[in-house]
């Protein structure tokens, strides 16, 4: 709280500050954008508990393969807990190196066919670190215009030139590119999501790298939604598009399909992760990542890499609830990923549509603007490797009842 009396600026007062912002507030909540979060009361799962007791089928976690409430990833994270303790209470470049992180490291680069891995707190921060740290002022980053927030804040820190290319559009791209090569920069880097996580939309990373090719620029993309499903091997998009080993930087999250705690990524030739360790901000200056996140996750690649069923069965459900869903009559952005879009356009209603299949046992969340563009609003249905058949049927149903009541099939 704070008080104008004695004040002699001529600024508006402290108070008019916090009016302003519930002003704002109450703007949002006019827009019918305002968001809640519900409160889950149980690990995360194909069911959860809400807070008003409630079981209910779980169609919006990032848990794409199940791994979040694993019992060989939760062993795991239990073991290094008691060797390697609770956390280290310190950045990496002190004291906050242990022989698991530079485990992971190794393990993480292999799996994902580059040289060497750094970890971050988050894949956020992989991003928020990654363009400042490589590019400057006479380079210049292009950049597809629906990336990740991160990926847009870690490109806004970094001085070099900015090119950004519409959505998926590679004619666009090619100009942008030749558009950077006439105002004369030393170095491009093209950047992409290799999933986009709103629509689940695949970047043709195939095209792509033979573009980057014939301009000379290096390839970088964020594999959040794709690591550890996508491909044959479950290694990402790349492998998915036939370009493993052919992508100069990855980045990636250890928060979604790798077990879902938290903590990211960026995985490239040595030298660049080498200066990434001596410059890159949200490396340097925040905490390592917690042993038992390390362990399990070095465990979660044990897995992946003994065998791929998880990824051949999420495959399969994802198929499976993408074909269903559409024969119910509702319309959803086409494609492969276990991200389904389920179209609703508007805000209030996809808001509608979610409320009532909690009602129904269903727990889904309504995504519009700004997430998504003005009248772009869906319900984003993720299919996870642990649900089973029959869940996925119920949530089918839940969708028919649902869909008829509010008139969108
Ligand atoms: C989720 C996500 C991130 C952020 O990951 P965190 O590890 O949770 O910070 C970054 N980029 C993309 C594309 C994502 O989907």
């Amino acid at each position: 709280m704070g008080t104008t009396a004695g004040n002699a600026s001529t600024g508006a007062s402290i108070e008019a500050f916090y009016a302003n912002i519930r002003h704002e507030l109450e703007a949002i909540e006019e827009a019918g954008l305002y968001k809640t979060e519900r409160i889950i009361t149980s690990p995360q799962g194909s069911v959860i508990h809400t807070a008003d007791g409630k079981e209910v089928i779980n169609l919006c976690a990032n848990n794409y393969l199940g791994l979040s409430s694993h019992p060989e990833v939760l062993k795991a994270a239990h073991e290094a807990l008691d060797s390697h303790g609770f956390g280290l209470s310190s950045v990496r470049f002190i004291c906050g190196t242990q022989d698991l992180h530079k485990t992971l490291e190794a393990r993480l680069a292999k799996f994902l066919g580059t040289e060497d891995t750094i970890l971050y707190g988050s894949a956020f921060d992989a991003n928020g670190g990654l363009f400042e740290t490589l590019l400057g002022a006479e380079d210049a980053v292009i950049s597809d215009e629906l990336n990740h927030a991160s990926i847009i804040d870690g490109i806004r820190l970094c001085k070099a030139q900015r090119y950004r290319y519409k959505h998926n559009d590679l004619d666009d791209l090619r100009a942008q590119l030749k558009a950077a090569d006439a105002a004369g920069a030393r170095f491009k880097l093209v950047f992409t999501d290799g999933v986009f996580s709103m629509d689940g939309t695949i970047a043709r990373l195939d095209e792509i790298r033979a573009i980057c090719d014939e301009f000379g620029a290096l390839l970088g993309i964020d594999e959040c939604h794709a690591t550890g499903f996508l491909g044959k091997r479950g290694r990402g998009s790349h492998e998915h598009r036939g370009v493993f080993g052919k992508i100069d930087i990855i980045t990636g999250t250890l928060g979604k399909g790798l077990g879902g705690a938290s903590g990211g990524f960026t995985s490239a030739r040595k030298e660049v992760v080498a200066l990434l360790r001596q410059r890159s901000r949200p490396y340097l200056f925040s905490n390592t990542v917690a042993p038992a996140i390390v362990g399990a996750s070095i465990k979660v690649l044990d897995l992946l890499e003994a065998d791929t069923s998880l990824r051949d069965k999420l495959e399969d459900s994802a198929l499976y609830f993408r074909r269903k869903i559409v024969e119910l009559g509702f319309d959803i952005k086409p494609g492969d990923h276990p991200i389904v879009p389920i179209m609703v356009y508007d805000a209030p209603k996809a808001q509608a549509l979610s409320k009532r299949l909690l009602e129904l046992g269903v727990y889904v969340i309504g995504f519009f603007y700004p997430v998504v563009p003005k009248g772009q609003a869906r319900i984003r249905v993720q299919i996870s490797a642990v649900h089973e058949r029959e869940q996925l049927d119920a949530a089918l149903k839940a969708f028919e009842t649902a869909g008829k009541e509010l008139g969108i099939i």
